[in-house]
């Protein structure tokens, strides 16, 4: 059972484990796509736009101005370096232009285009038997706001050849290039936003397996714990009812034999034997029903129990355990209030206990407080270990399978006391040391 649970557990965490990145990957695959078919409609877009929209009017400005600048150089009206100069002039207002051409556009405007346009060269040629004459080379400008760093795939880059003046001696044919960029600005957000239902469904699934696998492997723990407390339970009983029987069956086979050689006191011996046996099934039985009935204590037949009633059941367990050292070094003049067969039951279980389990010294002591009365009873037993003293007090709880065959008991002796102690709201706690002792200590509201 318990190397199941090893192997469901890790079975759990391999599936977690695998599942996580899957869907990390079918994410990043979806994200990929998104971004693709963004990417697509954009440079789709803004292709329309140059080529019959109002980015095309746009851009016929600065390419007529470079016409005219390209016919003014050949004329050697103009330097080269006064190109940038020229172009730098219409920038301001083609950019406003570029920005409100977006702005009206649904699907740009949805993703916040930024569309920016650089002259990277130009050359011109006057004619065809000269080398051709580079007006500019560089990255200016034309319109739109400066962008770094942008990533290649959303540049583009075109070359404008005129050749309409090929044939003029005064202007010739000239070259520009320009490379376009657009950027998104919103990206993050717009992508994130069409994808947050399948981020909420696959985070929700994984949550949702997570706590499944939680739940079965809490459910088979329970149920290997349920499985141990009834196997314990059995072996406890049957050891323990074993005991009694068979000390009744060898008295009753005595009597049986009985043809009147039996002297008397053997006779009252077999008796006696039967007698307590009878007595201890009795106790068991008892301790068995009113774990399994569940049965609610009754508290009404309560009174009050000074110091001598107790230090009289501690004084009957003294005589009964003569070998132990039972001492009452402190017993105040505090009054309990309970039912007398309670706080008997009570506080034999508790001697009981520190007599089963080593110890050669008991103190009990009873003392006042202000509105309560602690009863504390302390052995030089073997101790309780930490892990184990919050579940002595558990319905059928013993410490170590070790112990069945050395110290008798069923595992209720605390959770009976417990549960009385409860009834009269009160506590019990418990501090021991393995090695050192236990200490008991109950503490009852004053009547
Ligand atoms: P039982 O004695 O029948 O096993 P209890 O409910 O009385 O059942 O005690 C539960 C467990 O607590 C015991 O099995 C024992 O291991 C541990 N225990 C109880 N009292 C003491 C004690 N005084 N010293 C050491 N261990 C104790």
């Amino acid at each position: 059972m318990k190397r199941k649970i090893y192997f469901l557990i890790a079975g759990c965490i391999i599936t977690v484990a695998a599942l996580a990145p899957i869907q990390g990957y079918f994410i990043y695959n979806t994200y990929r796509l998104y971004a693709k078919e963004a990417n697509a409609q954009i440079t789709q877009e803004l292709l329309r736009l140059e080529t019959d929209g109002k980015l095309d009017t746009i851009n016929s400005v600065w390419m007529s101005r470079t016409q005219q600048f390209m016919r003014d150089y050949a004329e050697g009206k103009v330097k080269s370096t006064e190109y940038e100069k020229a172009m730098r002039g219409l920038s301001d207002s083609l950019s406003g232009e570029v920005q409100q051409c977006i702005a009206s556009d649904s699907m740009l405007a949805k993703y916040d285009v930024t569309y920016t346009n650089y002259v990277t060269s130009a050359r011109i040629c006057k004619d065809t038997t000269q080398p051709a004459d580079t007006i500019f080379k560089g990255k200016m400008l034309l319109y739109g706001t400066n962008v770094e760093n942008v990533p290649e795939d959303k540049a583009s880059q075109s070359t404008w050849r005129d050749n309409t003046r090929q044939n003029d001696s005064l202007s010739g044919a000239f070259e520009v290039v320009t490379t376009r960029y657009y950027s998104i600005a919103n990206w993050e957000k717009l992508v994130f936003a069409r994808m947050s239902g399948l981020l909420i469904f696959s985070v929700l699934l994984l949550v949702f397996v997570v706590v499944l696998f939680y739940l079965s492997i809490k459910n088979l723990i329970a149920q290997k714990k349920i499985a141990d407390i009834k196997t314990d339970f059995i072996n406890n009983i049957t050891h323990e009812f074993q005991t009694p029987l068979g000390a009744m069956d060898i008295a009753v086979k005595m009597l049986q034999r009985n043809d009147g050689g039996l002297t008397e006191e053997q006779f009252g011996h077999s008796i006696s034997i039967i007698d307590r046996q009878n007595k201890r099934m009795q106790k068991l039985f008892g301790q068995v029903t009113d774990a399994s009935l569940s049965t609610e204590i009754d508290t009404t037949q309560a009174t009050i129990i000074s110091h001598t009633d107790i230090a009289e059941i501690v004084n009957d367990f003294a005589l009964s355990h003569p070998e132990i050292m039972t001492m009452q070094p402190q017993m105040d003049d505090a009054a309990l209030f309970m039912d007398k067969f309670h706080i008997g039951t009570i506080l034999n279980n508790l001697l009981d206990n520190a007599a089963k389990y080593g110890a050669t010294k008991i103190l009990v002591s009873l003392k006042d407080w202000e509105k309560q009365a602690t009863l504390t009873i302390a052995d030089n037993g073997m101790g309780i270990a930490e892990k184990d003293q919050k579940l002595i007090f558990d319905k059928f709880y013993r410490v170590e399978k070790g112990n069945i065959h050395t110290a008798k008991g069923l595992g209720l002796g605390l959770y009976y006391v417990k549960e009385t102690v409860a009834a009269y709201k009160g506590t019990i706690t418990v501090k021991s040391e393995p090695g050192k002792g236990s200490e008991f200590t109950i503490t009852l509201p004053k009547p």
